[in-house]
């Protein structure tokens, strides 16, 4: 939203300039339209206080205020009710300019002013509302004792007067002091420019041929063109022809031509019937304006977000989709041609899911699915591509929704990136972690993450048995032979149990020189007899430590056949068994209780 700079510093005369300025439309509005003595029916001075107080800081408000009072209580002594009105009328005309300025404040936060339907509807109800009601009670009090108006009619007059005065000046001498003007000559068009001027002088021409014949009622001619204003040339526009058909009018009817005229009144009366037109035509141009304004504001920061948001599509290496709710591609960025090999085009109308490998259509589909269900999150998917310009096997998706202004998804965008480099530097990450660097059989997490998957398994029937093995000795070899050739013999054990072992069987180094194996499909019998037979391959052949020696080396072992019950108590239990074994003189295998 469009947030006004208050004008400030301002320069020590402006106040006698505002005073100044004040002074001659209260004389003004004093010398043409007070007909019978009373208050004047037309009042647009408070209009260009109005204006100052809502385009200025509060802290120049005082100064303002007291040079238009000072002009107020003169204007009223030369011209108006005179010298004993003067003191109380002008404490009155500031009272109501002070009230609609700090409203304004206070229903408008960001005093954007008169360009959107709520400021022109605070700034309405702030001045005929309250303010204006508030006044015109005390001045029609002043003038029912002063000049002895009564009190209903000088409440009306006032109320009318000042009202109208508001309405017709203060938007368009808000706009100047803004600089609304001047932004609107510089933003747009010549074109325009000329459409606009044109437009206000035909209106002008025509208001006057309205106002200055007085045969026909012709009042609701310059209502077509104030609305067509309004449409062409903005809020300044409708403001301008507001202005336009107030001195226009307001002159012929103070003179006693026009439409107006028709009226078997006095000039009093019609002045105040001319009110209510200008009123209406007023309220009937800016509502639309104002409206008109949000919505070309609106339009105007709508494109900008597009045009940048498509910038930042067109220009990612990421392919961008937006998809409908049931998968269908709506939109593809510019860089599906590259990764994907089909231009974005071809994409359109498409069903996404068939860019994904089938296997992995399920796992889309339920994140797509995600996403439409829990708007708000970001769900995100790895998937294989079925189709890849750039030999990409892996692809992360990035999927949210779009939701429209009840909140409910139309569809979502995703972004989807090529995976492969990184998940090839995860995998080898994981197998780093998993395969025990000497050896070569699993890290202790890997096995125990084996051990884990088979336990669910034999829970549903499967016979599994697992074994725990425990180099004899061990401390003795490194100790004898050095510890390269202990790292030989670990190397050489593990190679000696795979020879031994079937392809389905895992190896894992549970810590320094125990083993783990893991028989599967094999019950307790068929699992002791393998391990006797590994124990004999182990302890009959000398293993090679370099140098052309050779050591012989034997295990004790635990066996346990797996039962359903957790991991670690299957451990335990083997764990039990071969301490078993090694109390039993080692080189042996003992099986769990
Ligand atoms: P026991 O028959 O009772 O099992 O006796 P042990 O000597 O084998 O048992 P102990 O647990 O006392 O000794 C294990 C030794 O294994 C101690 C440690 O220095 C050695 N060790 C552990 N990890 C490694 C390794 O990675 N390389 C080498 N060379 N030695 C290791
Ligand atoms: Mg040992
Ligand atoms: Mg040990």
């Amino acid at each position: 939203m469009q947030r006004p700079v208050l004008r400030h510093p301002r320069s020590s005369l402006a106040p006698f300039l505002s005073g100044a300025v004040y002074f001659f439309a209260a004389s003004l509005t004093l010398l043409t339209s007070r007909f019978d003595g009373g208050l004047a029916f037309i009042w647009i001075a408070n209009a260009f206080l109005l204006a100052e107080l809502l385009t200025s800081r509060p802290s120049s408000w005082i100064a303002t205020l007291a040079a238009c009072a000072v002009a107020s209580a003169l204007a009223t002594t030369l011209f108006g009710m005179g010298p004993v009105a003067a003191v109380p009328m002008a404490v009155i005309n500031m009272v109501e300019s002070l009230i609609v300025a700090i409203l304004y404040r206070r229903l408008v936060p960001g005093r954007t002013v008169m360009g959107s339907m709520r400021s022109l509807a605070a700034f309405v109800f702030a001045l005929g509302g309250v303010a204006d009601i508030v006044t015109a009670a005390a001045a029609a009090a002043v003038a029912a004792k002063v000049a002895a108006t009564p009190y209903t009619l000088a409440f009306v007059q006032w109320y009318s007067g000042h009202v109208l005065g508001g309405l017709t000046c203060t938007p368009i001498l808000l706009m100047f002091l803004q600089g609304e003007v001047r932004r609107w000559m510089s933003e747009t068009s010549p074109r325009l420019r000329l459409e606009a001027v044109g437009l206000l002088l035909l209106f002008a021409v025509l208001a006057w041929a309205v106002f200055y014949q007085s045969r026909y009622p012709l009042l609701f001619v310059p209502l077509l063109p104030i609305v067509v204003i309004a449409f062409r040339v903005g809020h300044l526009g409708a403001a301008m022809s507001v202005v336009i058909l107030g001195i226009i009018g307001a002159s012929a009817t103070i003179a006693g031509v026009g439409p107006l005229s028709l009226i078997a009144g006095s000039t009093g009366e019609r002045t105040q019937f001319f009110q209510l037109y200008l009123a209406f035509s007023f309220l009937m141009s800016m509502p639309i304006a104002a409206e008109l304004n949000g919505r070309r504001r609106l339009f105007r920061l709508l494109q900008e977000s597009e045009t940048r948001y498509r910038l930042m599509a067109e220009h990612s290496g990421d392919v961008v989709f937006d998809l409908s709710v049931d998968g269908t591609i709506r939109y593809a960025s510019a860089a599906s041609e590259e990764q994907i090999g089909l231009a974005p085009e071809l994409l359109v109308g498409r069903s996404a899911v068939t860019l994904v490998d089938p296997q992995d259509r399920p796992i889309v589909i339920a994140a797509h699915r995600r996403a439409l269900e829990r708007p708000g999150t970001v769900q995100t998917v790895e998937f294989r591509p079925a189709l890849s310009a750039v030999g990409c096997d892996w692809c992360e998706m990035v999927i949210r929704a779009v939701l429209d202004e009840r909140g409910l998804p139309t569809g979502v965008v995703s972004t989807i990136r090529d995976m492969t480099r990184h998940k090839a530097r995860q995998q080898a990450l994981q197998q780093v972690a998993a395969v025990d660097e000497l050896t070569g059989a699993d890290t202790r997490r890997a096995f125990l993450e084996k051990l884990e998957t088979e336990m669910r398994r034999t829970r549903q029937g499967g016979r599994s048995c697992l074994l725990l093995l425990d180099l004899d000795h061990f401390k003795a070899i490194n100790d004898r032979h050095g510890h390269g050739a202990g790292d030989r013999v670990l190397a050489a054990f593990v190679e000696r149990l795979r020879c031994g072992l079937r392809g389905i069987d895992s190896i894992g180094r549970l810590g320094g020189e125990e083993f783990a194996v893991l028989l599967s499909d094999s019950d307790i019998r068929r699992a002791s007899t393998l391990c006797e037979r590994l124990r004999r391959a182990v302890a009959a052949e000398p293993m090679a430590i370099g140098d052309g020696e050779a050591i012989t080396v034997t295990f004790s072992a635990g066996l346990v056949e797996l039962e359903g019950d957790s991991a670690s108590a299957a451990l335990e239990a083997a764990d039990k068994a071969l301490y078993r074994a090694k109390h039993s003189g080692r080189n042996c295998l003992r099986l769990a209780a």
